[in-house]
């Protein structure tokens, strides 16, 4: 009995000296998910950089793998699987479950880059603050031309826009823009998968005043 508690002290201390970010995992997500997930933070972790935009050193400070983690760290530590209300959702958060955010099959059964699904993680854990009213969004115009680039499903007229250069889209479209541009240890790869990624998110911003801080913070 004694002997068995050391062993799976040692299996528990092992495990945890292994995860890249502290994560507690809901029985329905699969291990395959768990191990892309680590393996995405791990792509994350030793990003670093001399240099970038002022709207990304407002919202997240340097472009650094540590500091990336503490951020997300600080807001999410559940990770679920769920459909999230509805076949366009790729990921969600439910604002009466605190640091927590959920992830649906379009995330798991569509395949996109690695910095696109961190891409998507940074977007929920935005919306896991609770003092900014979740960071809602705001309704694409009913003449929005853009699909969704994970999904594909029309965006027109859906609350799938943002208004502040602080939102979901947005903040996550900046993360993504400046590891496009500074990121000295990324791959030639993460960099251009960034810069379609951030091209695309950054279209959801949609009010005018908005788009002209995105676009001069893009243009640094
Ligand atoms: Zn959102």
């Amino acid at each position: 009995m004694k002997k068995l508690f050391i062993v799976s002290f040692l299996f528990s201390t092992i495990t945890s000296f292994a995860s890249v970010i502290d994560l507690q995992f809901d029985s329905n997500v699969t291990a395959n998910l768990r191990k892309q997930v680590m393996g995405d933070f791990e792509l994350m972790q030793n990003m670093g950089a001399s240099r970038e935009s002022p709207i990304h050193q407002e919202i997240f400070g340097k472009v650094d793998g540590s500091n990336y983690l503490q951020w997300f760290q600080q807001r999410v530590k559940y990770f679920g699987f769920s459909s999230c209300g509805g076949p366009s959702a790729v990921a969600c958060v439910k604002p009466q479950y605190l640091n927590k955010i959920w992830v649906s099959g379009n995330y798991t059964g569509i395949n996109h880059p690695q910095i696109a699904r961190l891409m998507t993680l940074y977007h929920e854990a935005r919306h896991t603050e609770k003092d900014k009213d979740n960071w809602p969004h705001a309704k694409c115009p009913r003449n929005f031309p853009y699909r969704s680039i994970w999904t594909g499903k029309r965006l027109a007229g859906n609350y799938a826009c943002d208004s502040t250069v602080y939102g979901s889209y947005a903040s996550a479209s900046v993360l993504l823009n400046n590891i496009s541009k500074f990121c000295e240890s990324c791959s030639e790869k993460t960099k251009q998968d960034a810069k379609i990624y951030s091209d695309d998110q950054v279209k959801r911003v949609v009010d005018a005043a908005s788009v002209a801080r995105l676009k001069q913070d893009f243009e640094i």
